[in-house]
């Protein structure tokens, strides 16, 4: 049987483009479909953006903080505008980035939705494409859950590219997404509240980042309200749809906002891809299931990144990609190693790990010991600010490995990057200790932990 090409990719976003784009540099004929902007969520509406929206915001506390080094800032004034629009056009130099990627490579790149037709065709606008092997890299999508008024809150992919900013602002969910925009409106003037329905935002984080990060992010000025649930929404003036909107919260407090963000998780976007017709199983969420190559339920048809739902991070996208790479090409059993990926969130201040949390260390039954610290930045002895950093680093006793590390503060993500390196290659806290600090710095503080800094469990 011929196909016309060797590999069809669905979503030219992160895993999507990876792939096709080292595919067709092997001698494969590849073409991609995507029916949006080159590059996916993390280059259009998700990391790229969000963080240039973080430094935008890191502003508004850094005027403040500038006074204490003798600068004065009279007048200053934050025009939304003028940031959403340079950063559109950053967005758009992106994406001609990845069309020349995608072309230089000699992958055809189509415009539209793709959907299956059968395990070796797919559709795209009306036009039937064959492959041997089609890849679904379709990534997530928002999920807001229904209730009333459901209908007149945002998600983030239209944080991205709002009219104006409101004067006050409702944020509801307790993860990555939600602590990142309650961070980026509260720095950029916003009233911001951030109303998480659980006890400590960051589930799944280790509990003391939990606690930490939490407080300082009340010490920035965000509104932090646990054990607060939406109960319904509606206009405040239904004659202006585009105003205030009234919240009434379960527990029965009433409150007008003037946005609404809902981060309340990801889910996998299959609902236009026809799986069915290619005979590809899907599990909870709508998750393509997968075995440990990639493969789905039908030979021909493999899924990576967040369509599976496993961990929704780029660079796991791309490093399984390059795996499923090595595996079509040199037939080579994937051996992904999803322990130990670093990950930070850009709150304010940031948050950085890898590894296990104490929580995980003890219900694997670990025989561990904790060395942690909180401290002011040297920065704000100056600045005014009260903000305080912390890290927290994980040492199993039975081989002096560490096996986890933290932090919440001021370049988070930057400093655990490094650290993920020592941890994958199995560092020993006696080789944090002979490793030299570099001084003055608050990442020297993950190698001068002594007895001092142990925590009594
Ligand atoms: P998360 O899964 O991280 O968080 C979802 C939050 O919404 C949780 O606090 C959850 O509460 C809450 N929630 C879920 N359903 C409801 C509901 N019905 N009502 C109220 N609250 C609800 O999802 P995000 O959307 O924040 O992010 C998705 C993923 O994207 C992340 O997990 C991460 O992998 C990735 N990401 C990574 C970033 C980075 O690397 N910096 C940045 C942004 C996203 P509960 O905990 O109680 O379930």
């Amino acid at each position: 049987m011929s196909y016309q090409y060797d590999l069809f990719v669905i979503g030219a976003g992160s895993g999507g483009v990876r792939a096709s784009r080292v595919a067709a540099s092997k001698g494969y004929k590849v073409a991609v479909a995507e029916g949006g902007a080159l590059g996916g969520t993390c280059v259009n509406i998700g990391c790229v953006p969000k963080k240039l929206f973080v430094y935008g915001s890191e502003f508004g506390h850094g005027f403040d903080e500038a006074a204490g080094y003798g600068w004065s800032h009279q007048g200053v004034e934050f025009n939304w505008s003028v940031l959403r629009d340079n950063k559109t056009k950053e967005i758009q130099r992106l994406n001609g980035i990845y069309g020349n990627l995608l072309g230089n490579a000699g992958v055809e790149v189509i415009a539209g939705f793709a959907s299956f037709a059968d395990a070796h065709t797919v559709m795209v606008d009306g036009k039937t494409y064959t492959a041997e092997r089609i890849l679904i890299a379709v990534g997530a999508k928002p999920f807001i859950p229904e209730f009333k008024g459901s209908d007149l809150v945002v998600s983030s992919n239209e944080m991205f590219f709002l009219e104006e900013l409101p004067q006050k602002a409702l944020v509801v969910g307790g993860g990555y997404i939600a602590v990142e925009f309650a961070g980026i409106l509260n720095g950029l003037g916003v009233e911001t509240s951030l109303a998480y329905r659980g006890d400590q935002l960051l589930r799944g984080f280790d509990q003391d980042v939990r606690d930490f990060a939490s407080e300082e992010y009340k010490k920035s000025g965000i509104d932090v309200r646990l054990n607060t649930d939406v109960e319904y929404i509606e206009l405040a003036d239904a004659a202006t749809p585009k105003g205030a909107r009234t919240v009434h919260f379960k527990d029965g407090h009433v409150e007008e906002f003037g946005l609404i963000l809902y981060a309340t998780g990801r889910v996998p976007n299959v609902a236009s891809l026809a799986l069915d017709k290619a005979g590809v199983k899907t599990g909870a969420n709508g998750a393509v299931i997968i075995d440990k190559n990639f493969t789905t339920s039908t030979k021909s048809v493999f899924a990576l990144g967040d369509v599976t739902d496993r961990i929704q991070l780029t660079p796991v996208a791309i490093k399984e990609a390059m795996a499923l790479i090595a595996y079509w090409f040199e037939g080579k059993e994937v051996t992904f190693d999803y322990d130990n990926i670093p990950t930070a969130v850009f709150s304010q201040p940031a948050i950085g790990t890898v590894g296990l949390s104490e929580q995980e260390a003890e219900t694997r039954g670990i025989d561990f010991r904790v060395y942690q610290t909180d401290f002011r930045p040297m920065k704000h002895t100056l600045s005014g600010s009260t903000s305080r950093s912390m890290m927290k680093l994980l040492v199993n006793n039975a081989d002096d490995k560490v096996i986890g590390a933290h932090m919440v503060g001021d370049y988070a993500g930057e400093i655990i990057q490094g650290l993920g390196i020592a941890i994958k290659a199995g560092a020993t806290k006696a080789d944090f200790d002979d490793t030299v600090g570099v001084h003055p710095t608050s990442a020297e503080e993950f190698v001068t932990f002594s007895a001092a800094s142990l925590k009594k469990k």
